[in-house]
């Protein structure tokens, strides 16, 4: 059975079901194929929906789908998604845009080119077909004007965040005129098909995320000058203290090219009234506007506010600019006292240049952002979620208000001497957020709370948290009840390793559903990673202390988990998003069915640490391998792809890789909203206990001696070539004999008792050799595998 929001990519007729009495979005048309229209094209591909990407340039259209195969990180989630793709020239082909039911303009950000487009969609497009700009700086008024009724009905802005693959935020903003219908067909689409976050904005100039975001970027700028902080310096306060990415503002201003800043501060000063912050704190700084000249771009130019250089031995050495005289110096660890302050309020009142830093950009961002609600948004859960979707902020402006204490921010302002907004003002003492009969609300703009809102099919595990307590928890994992029968197993370690006490809670899971606390069983998680693997930490420190009897032990408990998992009388489902590496991968490979986010990154990466998967994980891929019916034939293809994939531990980049690995069946379903997720698997376990029985398990035909003969040939090839050190070559012996069923005769069946046990003293073996206990050590310091 198909999940609730899966859709084979490359078959139009399984596009997804947006819903009843809603017009559908069958085909859609993108205009431009440049670096936004491209990956908007790419994404609507993903979903499985075709469509047509047409540019002014010819044969730009088919260049950019060549240059997008091509692109890391990757455009299309998988290759087949680039034949839902058909481009063309905008001269010759304009007529297949007749047939979609959305076209969406991505071209120059020009008005009248904007308009003149328009004009010949006009001409083309079917009756109804929705129109859109994605526009960042260009107010929908502008764009309508003089273009007629009809026109006006079926026009919004659909702004999209660079790259559209993995950005989950999209701004919408309908004018006065625009159909409520069409609003609501984008925003389905938006949500369910391609996996966004759907913000209603209003016509504002930036919108809600690059008018806050641009404010903050200028602030965090103007005040490094003022207080004379470095770049590093800067790049710290700004970063983990607030929760923003590591990149902070110099960082962010490399990565996305220094040479954007001059267009965005022209076309705000051109938008807001003169009176307002962001126009009022336009500055321009010598040293910038020299790195721009001199083509110190950025990443993509050469280099920007750090760049890398050559040491004396070839190796490469980090150095940041000097923002005074514009030279390059070595990069330094920043040392303000602030730093180490992990209260947000702390840190503003602390006397030091960082603490001062923080205090002067908090005041500047939080003031403004509480002075534009409502005018670009209607509500404060709406600013927030833009901020945290479309700038990858931890916490949206008024979550950190309410870290630092509106109160707080309020008298800091008046000292100041600065306005207070209206909306700080009311809030007086409280807070804009709060809970309530475990219930989470926000305060709205006519001063009453009200629950933050969720669409239909939206579960989140942090709501049935705050409502509810757990049903069993231990520090490494927790039971929750997520209703009708279904619970959830949420693990919360450090990037979701999993140590013994996850093993425990996996046992007491399952005893509970055995006495009948729960029928079905999902296993999900919202951190960032559904789980990195075994906690390989704990691993290096039995290592070294010698406690091998400890570690096989756990191999051991490990193993019968996850036996468990799949033996269990009732379904369990598994719902990753993001990494589901080694371990967190075998979880997964023994799940009675699998509901992955679209960006599940998913794969069998124990050989980059000298390891063979002991939990499982080689019998389990070999077994999927085994029984694919496309596979060829015999003892040895199976064999042969696992050991592949393994012992170069391949990762898919996306769910629709793993489906093409067999990390997931074809059966598993796929949701590209992460919002949707634990609905979609919940669905899916519960469509799955009724008459539910565990599978069962035979033992596999394997190729044995013979086949571990010809593996340790290919090995030998590899050595020959370079490709594989004498480590690798060890790793692979073990791999291969776990996988062939070791010096048993392919005449014998094997079975899943005896391949656990080769996993184990594979594992086991390898684990007491140095050069595998310096590539954890390497792994654990570097977070990169070491090629010994
Ligand atoms: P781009 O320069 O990479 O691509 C624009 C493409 O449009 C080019 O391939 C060009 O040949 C084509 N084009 C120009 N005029 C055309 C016409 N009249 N008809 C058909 N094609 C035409 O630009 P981009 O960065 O992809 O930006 C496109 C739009 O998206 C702009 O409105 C921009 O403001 C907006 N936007 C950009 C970003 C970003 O990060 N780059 C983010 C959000 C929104």
């Amino acid at each position: 059975m198909r999940g609730a929001s899966d859709h084979g990519a490359a078959d139009p007729a399984h596009a997804p079901d947006q819903g009843v009495n809603r017009p559908r979005i069958q085909k859609v048309g993108v205009v431009g194929a440049g670096v936004m229209g491209a990956g908007i094209a790419a994404q609507v591909a993903n979903a499985g929906v075709p469509v047509v990407l047409l540019d002014i340039v010819p044969g730009a259209a088919a260049k950019s789908v060549e240059r997008m195969l091509k692109t890391e990180p990757a455009p299309f989630m998988h290759k087949g998604a680039a034949r839902l793709v058909t481009p063309g020239d905008l001269g010759t082909d304009l007529a297949l845009l007749a047939e979609c039911d959305w076209i969406c303009e991505a071209i120059v950000e020009k008005p009248e080119a904007k308009r003149d487009l328009y004009a010949k969609l006009e001409s083309v497009r079917k009756r109804g077909a929705i129109l859109s700009s994605n526009t960042s700086t260009i107010p929908l008024a502008a764009l309508t004007e003089g273009m007629g009724e009809s026109f006006a009905a079926d026009f919004l802005i659909t702004h999209f965040f660079n790259p559209p693959r993995y950005m989950r935020l999209l701004e919408v903003v309908r004018g006065p005129a625009t159909r409520a219908e069409a609003v609501a067909a984008i925003t389905e689409f938006g949500d369910r098909v391609l996996g966004k976050t759907v913000i209603p904005c209003k016509d504002r100039p930036g919108f809600i995320a690059n008018r806050i975001g641009g404010l903050w970027m200028q602030s965090a700028i103007n005040r490094a000058f003022d207080l004379r902080l470095t770049v590093e310096e800067a790049d710290a306060i700004m970063s983990k203290p607030m929760g923003i990415p590591k990149t902070g503002v110099f960082g962010l201003l490399d990565l996305v090219g220094l040479d954007l800043m001059p267009h965005v501060a022209a076309s705000m000063k051109a938008t807001l009234p003169a009176e307002d912050a962001y126009a009022l704190g336009l500055r321009e700084h010598d040293v910038i506007l020299r790195m721009i000249a001199e083509g110190r771009t950025g990443r993509k130019g050469k280099g920007g506010f750090y760049t890398r250089e050559k040491g004396p031995g070839g190796e490469s050495l980090k150095r940041a600019i000097d923002l005074w005289t514009g030279e390059y110096r070595e990069s330094e660890k920043p040392q303000l006292e602030s730093l180490s302050l992990r209260d947000l309020r702390a840190l503003a009142e602390h006397p030091d240049r960082g603490g001062r830093y923080a205090r002067a950009v908090l005041l500047d961002l939080l003031g403004y952002a509480a002075s534009l609600v409502p005018e670009i948004a209607d509500s404060i859960a709406d600013v927030d979620a833009a901020m945290r979707l479309g700038y990858n902020w931890t916490y949206g402006p008024f979550e950190l208000i309410d870290r630092l204490g509106a109160a707080w921010l309020a008298r800091a302002l008046a000292e100041d001497g600065r306005p207070v907004p209206p909306l700080l003002a009311q809030v007086g003492e409280g807070s804009f957020y709060r809970v309530r009969d475990g219930r989470l609300e926000y305060l709205g703009t006519d001063g009453a709370y009200q629950p933050v809102p969720r669409p239909e099919g939206v579960l989140l595990l942090a709501d049935v948290k705050r409502r509810s307590a757990p049903l069993a928890r231990n520090g490494s994992a927790s039971l929750w009840d997520i209703g009708d029968g279904v619970a959830c197993l949420e693990f919360h370690t450090r990037m979701n390793a999993l140590d013994p006490g996850t093993i425990e809670m996996i046992g007491k899971s399952l005893a509970m559903g055995k006495k009948g606390a729960f029928r079905a069983l999902v296993i999900h998680n919202e951190g960032e990673q559904f789980s990195v693997g075994a906690n390989i930490g704990l691993a290096l420190f039995a290592a070294n202390i010698a406690a091998w009897g400890e570690i096989e032990g756990l191999i051991e408990a490990g193993q019968k988990a996850m036996r468990s998992l799949r033996d269990a009388p009732f379904p369990v489902v598994g719902a990753p998003s993001g990494m589901a590496l080694g371990g967190g991968c075998e979880i997964l490979l023994h799940c009675d069915a699998v509901q992955a986010h679209a960006e599940s990154y998913i794969g069998l990466v124990e050989a980059g640490v000298g390891l063979i998967p002991g939990w499982g994980g080689c019998t389990t891929l070999l077994r999927r391998w085994a029984e694919n019916p496309r596979a060829p034939k015999g003892p040895m293809p199976p064999v042969a792809k696992a050991f592949e994939m393994i012992s170069t531990a391949q990762v898919a980049k996306s769910a629709f890789e793993a489906r093409e690995m067999l990390f997931l069946r074809p059966t598993d379903g796929i949701t590209f909203n992460r919002d949707r997720l634990l609905a979609d698997a919940k669905a899916r376990a519960l469509s799955l206990a009724e008459g539910y029985a565990p599978p069962e398990v035979g033992p596999l035909r394997l190729p044995g001696e013979t086949g571990r003969v010809a593996l340790g040939m290919a090995v030998h090839q590899q050595v020959l070539l370079g490709r594989a050190t004498p480590h690798d070559v060890l790793v692979c012996e073990r791999l291969a004999e776990a996988l062939t069923g070791g010096r048993k005769d392919h005449t014998e069946d094997t079975t899943e008792a005896e391949l656990h046990a080769l996993e184990r003293q594979g594992f086991m073996a390898l684990l007491k050799t140095p050069a595998t206990l310096a590539r954890i050590e390497h792994m654990l310091e570097t977070g990169r595998p070491l090629r010994n």
